[in-house]
């Protein structure tokens, strides 16, 4: 178990295996992984290597790719190598549908550098074909050493694993109703095929289970059973999402009722980008859940309140915003130097009525003056007062005091 998953107070982990993706463990008690995927075409190695990085430098551990057809699996080479010269070795793993036990095959050099394949059950072939190409995804994946997620979705549910599960609820005596039969559907989809994985070879340890749909209470009922029946770590994943607040929100709502249960082991938030947006906000949002949950940290914490009448001008929000803004650029340095500095918790504070106190909790805080107040903003470091500011330059100082107090406290010592 994670330390601090164990600090956060949080209900116990679901006793999950551990699997290693490339250098990153996923399950057996090490701290929840966060995870994207590419948007790119993949066969253009340079635009998909550009925006490998973007996601991992934004904190992604893993990053997955859609290995779709012959160009695509034929550019993993060159995107290794395009990664390399820009210094970024974040495990990659490779979304495989319909034709990936051919494309694993016939690109031996895309098998060797991916860290893991991932196989949906439902998309592995038709009829006759689907078990025979299914085994032979995964005895590549033994031939090549890598770990396999088997991910079901609703979307693309094996239909001959739904009709013999609709056919036995026909049969019993108190009939399951139409969304609980897909949920035990999708359960036994992912088990069934997990099991076929070992008796072909693979290692128990090398198998990772998702099982997403896009319904919030749907997700939330189909993990409980997935961790109630198993001990594979477990690929937590709203897919879907949507777009902007309404895809955050429900991601959010579903990952964070099953990481309190002790569910989930990877999570990926999968977000729509706004046109034009960037891909990383998905990392950024999936941080945010398990920070704010207390189960890691990433980056400090900005406390700001909503401001309110009390608060005339736009001030406070341009200080929260350029605090924010600052901590953003100063993070890949301070992580770098800094030992411990992603726990700093930082205040900003609109007024006398919550500013003072709210800013006592955190690190360090400013409460700024509301209307009627006078022109001084108070700043508390460590619960004390240390400092009033006034004028013109309030903003400027109170970010040079936040980066003095990174240095005294967060120096690595050598
Ligand atoms: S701290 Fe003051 S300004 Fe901020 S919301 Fe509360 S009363 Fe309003």
């Amino acid at each position: 178990m994670s330390a601090d998953f164990v600090a956060s107070g949080a209900a116990r982990r679901h006793p999950s295996r551990q699997v290693r993706v490339g250098s990153v463990a996923v399950g057996g008690g090490a701290p929840i992984v966060v995870q994207s995927m590419t948007n790119t075409d993949t066969a253009d190695a340079i635009a998909t290597a550009i925006q490998i990085a973007e996601l991992a430098r934004a904190g992604s551990e893993l990053v997955r790719i859609t290995v779709n057809n012959e160009d695509a699996a034929a550019a993993v080479p060159a995107i290794r190598e395009q990664l390399a010269r820009m210094s970024v070795d974040v495990p990659l793993v490779g979304d495989f549908h319909y034709n990936g036990h051919r494309l694993l095959a016939q690109f031996p050099e895309c098998a060797r550098l991916l860290d893991k394949y991932r196989i949906n059950p439902g998309n592995v072939g038709a009829g006759q074909k689907k078990d025979a190409q299914f085994a032979e995804i995964v005895e590549l994946a033994c031939r090549h050493d890598k770990p396999v997620r088997i991910g079901v979705n609703w979307g693309s549910l094996d239909q001959s694993v739904l009709a013999r599960i609709m056919d036995q609820n026909a049969k019993s005596h108190a009939p399951l109703d139409a969304g609980a039969v897909m949920r035990e559907a999708l359960v036994v989809s992912a088990l069934e095929s997990a099991a076929k994985a070992e008796e072909v070879g693979l290692g128990r340890d090398k198998i990772i289970l998702s099982a997403k749909v896009s319904s919030v209470q749907d997700l939330i009922a189909v993990y409980r059973m997935l961790a109630a029946r198993s001990d594979y770590p477990l690929h937590l994943g709203l897919t879907e999402a949507g777009m902007g607040s309404k895809g955050i929100v429900a991601s959010t709502a579903a990952l964070a009722v099953l990481l309190q249960e002790g569910i989930g082991d990877t999570i990926r938030v999968s977000l729509t980008p706004e046109p034009g947006g960037s891909r990383a906000q998905e990392v950024i949002v999936a941080q945010q859940i398990l920070q704010s949950m207390g189960l890691r940290a990433f980056s400090p914490m900005v406390t700001a309140c909503p401001g309110c009448g009390r608060t005339s001008s736009s001030f406070f929000q341009e200080l929260a915003q350029s605090v924010q803004q600052h901590i953003r650029e100063k993070m890949p340095d301070w992580k770098l130097n800094y030992d411990g500095v992603e726990n700093m918790t930082l205040a900003v504070m609109g007024c006398v009525v919550n500013g003072p106190g709210e800013s006592r909790h955190a690190n360090i805080g400013i409460s700024l003056p509301g209307n009627g107040e006078s022109p001084a903003a108070p700043v508390f470091i460590d619960g004390e007062k240390a400092v009033t500011l006034r004028g013109e330059r309030i903003a400027e100082e109170f970010v040079a005091l936040v980066d003095d107090y990174v240095a005294r406290k967060y120096l690595r010592k050598l």
